[in-house]
């Protein structure tokens, strides 16, 4: 790390500190630390995760000023927006904060969360690319992940941060999220540094759902094991979490694991008629297509049977199918 890099990271340190204490110990974070109480997460939560709040456009340039740093390394921290006239205001101000740590637990970048819904704003803000912080290389809570991970042994992908945040309450402590954005190489490179099997737990509706199909995608060359966990539809783990308490979620994240294949034959389902031939007859290709990838004949067998019962089709036929394509593929 560069001078200026250590530099800006100590400054993330103190913002996150001085948003953290506005959100706990001041009258201007009354609003948010109840927001985030009505959302079930508890003081210790709070504290662990160092959430904060911050209020108004005007507060980090006195602050940071105060504390010797210049205009240069403002600008460089990604903590303002540059007005039209050219001086500098806060970029996050009425959001919920939440620190963004690297592997090391250093704080490189933050996400604000608004309070209320309102249509007129993104509901995250995230910090924009600098020196310290790449949206592609950061997994959220794998400073933490990584601890938990030598008595988990597995790491669970969510699909926000909130939701491992959640999952961290209820024991859940090996969650980690990307930013929002779709998964990236480097970011399987750090997973597999710490473990060798990684779950993924994305959204219950449906674009939770085509996220894991392109997750599983992105996955199927890593040496990662890999496994899907199935939520209701409809909610996320943070929401389930909330209904039905600590205990429920630790058991769905044990029971509710299902192969990737499994979930790729249940996804492939949807927006199909099966009372209509067409229908029928995409999905079995689609299907044999995905069970061909199964390495062992009795892996595949396993699934074929399924179709044989669901379908009442011939064996042999999808069998004969599933070898001609692992033939071609070869
Ligand atoms: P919450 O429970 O607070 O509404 P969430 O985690 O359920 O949050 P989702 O809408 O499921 O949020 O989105 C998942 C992730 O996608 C978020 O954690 C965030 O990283 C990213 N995201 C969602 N909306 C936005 C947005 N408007 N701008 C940037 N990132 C976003
Ligand atoms: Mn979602
Ligand atoms: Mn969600
Ligand atoms: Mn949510």
């Amino acid at each position: 790390q560069s001078e200026d890099q250590k530099r800006l990271i100590d400054i993330h340190n103190q913002v996150a500190r001085l948003y953290h204490h506005i959100l706990v110990n001041t009258k201007l974070g009354e609003h948010a630390l109840s927001y985030l109480h009505s959302r079930g997460l508890d003081d210790e939560t709070i504290d662990e995760f160092q959430l904060g709040f911050a209020p108004q456009e005007n507060l980090l340039q006195p602050f940071l000023k105060q504390r010797e740093v210049d205009q240069q390394l403002m600008h460089a921290s990604g903590l303002f927006i540059e007005r039209d006239d050219g001086t500098l205001s806060d970029r996050f101000f009425n959001r919920v904060m939440y620190p963004i740590r690297n592997q090391a637990g250093q704080t490189i970048a933050f996400s604000g969360r608004v309070l209320d819904k309102q249509a007129s704003q993104a509901k995250y803000l995230n910090s924009p690319e600098t020196t310290i912080f790449s949206k592609r290389d950061v997994l959220f809570n794998l400073d933490k992940a990584k601890a938990a991970v030598r008595t988990t042994k597995d790491v669970i992908l969510f699909e926000g941060f909130m939701d491992v945040i959640s999952a961290f309450q209820a024991g859940v402590k090996n969650g980690i999220a990307s930013m929002g954005t779709s998964f990236t190489d480097q970011q399987i490179h750090q997973i597999e540094r710490i473990t060798d099997h990684l779950e993924i737990c994305y959204d219950g509706d449906e674009p939770g759902q085509k996220a894991i199909n392109r997750a599983v995608d992105t996955l199927a060359h890593a040496r990662l094991k890999l496994g899907v966990i199935q939520l209701p539809s409809g909610v996320d783990p943070d929401e389930y979490r909330k209904q039905n308490g600590d205990e429920q979620f630790q058991k769905m994240i044990q029971t509710a694991r299902e192969s990737p294949v499994t979930f790729k034959l249940r996804f492939l389902k949807l927006h199909r008629n099966f009372n209509r031939d067409e229908d029928r007859v995409d999905y079995l290709n689609d299907a044999l297509a995905v069970i061909a990838t199964v390495d062992t004949p009795v892996g595949r067998d396993v699934y074929v049977n399924q179709l044989v019962d669901q379908f009442q089709v011939d064996k042999q036929l999808l069998l004969d199918q599933i070898n001609g394509i692992i033939l071609n593929n070869r």
